[in-house]
């Protein structure tokens, strides 16, 4: 009965978020059907097209955010260096970084290994730097650092010179649909937070208006790791 009400739960869980997510593609689709229409009518404005492949991206990144939280737990789970996580991070943001005029600094113990399901803490560490770059419009500096924390759990911390956040805000992440951007999912941090339950492990965060933000992502270390 236990295992049936949780099944319940979930369905109703996964009801309401696509009630939202119709909710949200419900606006670039209307502007897109609009477009068209207009384009019928005048040919050659390219800004009509520039508008509809925008609205388009948005529709895909609600999608793929979407698809992700309907899945269920992986079962491809690995040891992995966070190094080697940090690293493809990084090359997959460099050109994102690069236009906003982000420089990336990695430091620590990166050689620390971690049981993962490598895809998803990918997916968790772009959600996450990518909001500390959207954070800085005027570019500068993110401070990544792996840190032991005892002898059984690791932190990688994030630490950024954004536009911060204020308590309720603070209070408010992880909601879904939750953003304070005109082109925001909101889905982000609600994925990267149930990544970290899959993976036993939690995210903080910290912060102060005008000054930046802290994220600090914990996991536990592994038997075998502990073993060795
Ligand atoms: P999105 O990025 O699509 O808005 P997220 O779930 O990734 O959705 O983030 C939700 C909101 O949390 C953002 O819109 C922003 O207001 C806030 N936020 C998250 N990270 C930061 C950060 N590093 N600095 C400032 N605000 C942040
Ligand atoms: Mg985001």
């Amino acid at each position: 009965a236990e295992e049936f009400l949780r099944k319940i739960d979930r369905l109703a869980a996964v009801g309401h978020l696509a009630a939202g997510v119709a909710h949200e593609i419900r606006n670039p689709v209307t502007s897109i059907k609009g477009f068209v229409q207009l384009l019928k009518q005048d040919h050659g404005k390219q800004e009509y097209f520039d508008i509809m492949l925008a609205e388009f991206q948005q529709l895909e990144n609600i999608l793929r955010e979407f698809v992700f939280l309907t899945q269920e737990r992986s079962s491809s789970y690995e040891q992995v260096s966070v190094g080697t996580i940090l690293d493809n991070v990084m090359a997959h943001l460099q050109e994102k970084s690069l236009h906003h005029k982000i420089k990336i600094d990695l430091t620590g113990e990166q050689e620390i290994i971690i049981w993962c399901d490598p895809t998803q803490i990918r997916q968790l560490f772009i959600n996450i730097l990518s909001n500390s770059i959207e954070a800085m419009p005027n570019g500068g500096m993110i401070q990544v650092s792996v840190l032991p924390e005892g002898h059984d759990k690791v932190m990688i911390r994030i630490v950024d010179e954004g536009c911060g956040m204020s308590e309720e805000r603070l209070k408010r992440l992880g909601e879904p649909f939750y953003s304070t951007k005109e082109k925001g999912t909101g889905l982000g941090l609600m994925i990267s937070y149930k990544i970290m339950e899959y993976h036993q492990g939690y995210i903080h965060f910290s912060s102060e208006p005008q000054q930046g933000t802290t994220v600090e992502v914990v996991f536990p270390l592994d038997k075998v790791r502990s073993a060795t």
